[in-house]
């Protein structure tokens, strides 16, 4: 009896190693990379008390800091760090995958697609906007909206979620891009609430006319059910997938100084990295890389009762701010995202994670 108790630690302790041995030699499958638009430390720190020492970002056990300047100006814009995550390079505030003269950088998500892989998009502003718009379009200027809803097209993406009905469908250049979609056989979904009768195929999903509302103004766990749905959709793919989810209001209660809006966008985009990071553990072949494209607000906690989960902040800077932000990072692979480092060596990392360097 006593042998037979031995062999049995013996065998899950061997299969605990190799499942670590594992995750250090395996390369994922997918990459699903969330990025907290604006999102600082003290954004993250203010949930971690919220939620009383219990954030999913937290489940991560490998951490980054990292360097989010644009080529000319400390202080970035969403398109710039956008571009520098998605393509390796920086470029002026401004520009989306492409240089200073509008020569194209190829992002992430295009190499995936080249390579056989599926891909997504989510985001909780227009689809069309600097972040989502960096992993897809190529533009000198970040307001070019029906400029960058036309290199949807260009690129074969699998599903993309999100607001800006009007920059395909209501259009200056009275083009209608609804139409060109069905032409390639893209579902097209425009309620909310019909997204779950989507099984599979191509699924374009514009959901309000230009942004989104708040959450606690109506949008509610849209970004939840639009991430679980293009993951399911994306994951029935034998090659794999990447896909980019923002969560991009933080940001804009980081401009507005609204400590409200902040705390309540920034629990939601920490509730759905949970949703994620239980679909990686089940998975196994994923890898989960949770980071900012640069703080907003220079917002501190001053205050707070780690018992009550309450807190008091404050905003320094109605802008962005220059301070490295964290990364989390889960699964194979995960381990070459510790250290300090530039925003561009996240699309470095990316690319190795999947072995496409060199091919
Ligand atoms: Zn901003």
């Amino acid at each position: 009896m006593k042998k037979l108790i031995y062999l049995l630690i013996i065998l899950f302790l061997f299969s605990a190693c190799t499942e670590k041995e594992k995750t250090k030699e395996s390369k994922p499958k997918n990459i699903i990379l969330m990025i907290g638009d604006g999102m600082g430390l003290s954004q993250m720190y203010a949930v971690y008390t919220i939620k009383k020492d219990n954030t999913n970002m937290a489940r991560c056990k490998h951490i980054g800091l990292v360097n989010t300047s644009s080529i000319d100006d400390l202080i970035t814009d969403s398109a710039a760090s956008g571009t520098a995550i998605a393509t390796g390079n920086k470029t002026k505030n401004g520009h989306i995958c492409v240089d200073k003269d509008g020569n194209k950088y190829t992002t992430i998500l295009e190499i995936a697609e080249e390579h056989g892989k599926a891909t997504g998009l989510v985001a909780t502003s227009t689809i069309t906007h600097a972040t989502p718009a960096a992993f897809i379009a190529h533009n000198i200027s970040r307001g070019d909206y029906e400029g960058i809803a036309k290199d949807f097209l260009v690129t074969d993406i699998d599903v993309f979620f999100g607001g800006g009905k009007n920059h395909f469908a209501k259009r200056k250049d009275s083009l209608n891009l609804i139409d060109s979609l069905k032409a390639r056989d893209y579902n097209i979904v425009f309620d909310v609430d019909k997204i779950s009768s989507i099984k599979n195929g191509k699924t374009a999903g514009l959901f309000y006319d230009e942004h989104p509302p708040k959450r606690s103004e109506g949008r509610n766990d849209f970004l939840e059910k639009a991430s679980l749905k293009a993951i399911e959709i994306l994951d029935q793919d034998e090659d794999g997938f990447f896909i980019m989810i923002e969560g991009s209001q933080i940001d804009w209660a980081g401009h507005a100084n609204n400590q409200e809006f902040l705390l309540d966008e920034t629990l939601e985009f920490d509730d759905v990295v949970g949703k994620i990071l239980d679909f990686a553990e089940k998975d196994g072949e994923t890898l989960v890389i949770i980071t900012a494209d640069h703080e907003c607000g220079g917002f501190t906690v001053v205050d707070g009762d780690l018992e009550k989960g309450t807190i008091k902040g404050h905003f320094s800077s109605g802008n962005h701010t220059p301070v490295m932000v964290p990364l989390y990072a889960y699964g194979p692979g995960s381990e070459d995202f510790c250290g300090v480092y530039e925003n561009t060596e996240i699309f470095e990392k990316m690319i190795v994670a999947f072995g496409f360097e060199g091919k």
